[in-house]
């Protein structure tokens, strides 16, 4: 299964962002953290993995399973977190490592970027997977293209401050610039989350609409790669194929380069790397603050 989980991660090595890594060992006190999960195979909130050490270029997601209930397959979000921070510049720079990685554009008044640590992961326990990297058979949920699925809400799908931004809450699309281009007009949202792309009427089917027909696999599709770059994440131009037609002389060399250097290396899997041990918590003081994102179910 880890095997399977390293390969979804590979759907998001392509994104080219510098992320800050966060060491809570190297700010003085009282400047620390806790990162908050939903504790995937409890399901308790707010479960709180204190002074937790993320590399820089990682995120660290947290996976297990529960029964989650009715049809749902997974749910997901990205980490929250409670930062003490002191009021001069090396609480603020350190409040900007934890919160935003580094990123400008997240702390904006209306967010144009993410950069989370990670977060968390739960897959239904009594779903019938297909647990194997090969297709699923029929009347199987493919647990690789679930996996890709849970992992854009992770990266922000439905999550993250900068794809509310980018939601006409008026008729339910989302009016990002990429995903636009892409699809040639606003995108239809699920209802009623806003979470998802719609769930019908887009095709090739994308990954992030809310459902998933059994013996059957979803990766990340043009559309799905342009809702990241919307979030905020620097996809490749190679991975969004049909830009305005402005673009069209500038894509084609990039994709010869695009391609060569695709070939030669790939680079380290981004997400699923385990944890480092966990430090000792230190005494907080200092100002406080708390973020948390809610859950998308399926
Ligand atoms: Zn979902």
């Amino acid at each position: 299964m880890r095997a399977v989980l390293d390969l979804a991660a590979l759907q998001f090595t392509p994104l080219l962002d510098t992320l800050a890594e966060i060491d809570p060992g190297s700010v003085p006190a009282p400047n620390s953290w806790s990162a908050l999960i939903r504790q995937p195979t409890s399901g308790v909130d707010s479960f709180a993995i204190p002074d937790l050490f993320v590399a820089d270029d990682t995120l660290i997601v947290f996976v297990g399973a529960r029964d989650l209930g009715g049809t749902t397959a997974g749910e997901a979000a990205p980490g929250g977190a409670s930062i003490a921070f002191t009021s001069n510049p090396t609480g603020s720079a350190w409040r900007n490592q934890v919160d935003a990685r580094g990123e400008t554009g997240e702390l904006d008044p209306m967010p144009s970027d993410f950069g989370p640590w990670g977060g968390w992961i739960s897959f239904d326990t009594d779903t019938n997977w297909n647990l194997a990297a090969g297709l699923p058979a029929a009347g199987q949920v493919d647990f690789l293209s679930v996996a890709v699925h849970e992992l854009g809400h992770v990266f922000g799908f439905g999550s993250a401050a900068s794809w509310d931004e980018q939601i006409n809450f008026g008729d339910g699309t989302f009016i990002g610039a990429t995903a636009q281009g892409v699809h040639g007009a606003p995108v239809p949202l699920a209802v009623p989350d806003d979470a998802h792309w719609a769930n019908s009427g887009l095709s090739p089917e994308p990954a992030m609409d809310p459902a998933i027909t059994t013996g059957t696999r979803k990766l990340l599709t043009p559309l799905d790669y342009a809702g990241l770059a919307d979030i905020g994440w620097d996809v490749p131009l190679a991975l969004l194929p049909e830009p305005g037609t402005g673009m069209l002389v500038t894509m084609a060399l990039v994709l010869l380069i695009g391609v060569a250097s695709t070939r030669r290396s790939a680079p380290p899997p981004r997400a699923e790397r385990p944890p480092p041990p966990g430090r000792a918590a230190a005494r907080r003081r200092g100002r406080r603050r708390s973020r948390g994102w809610a859950p998308a179910r399926g």
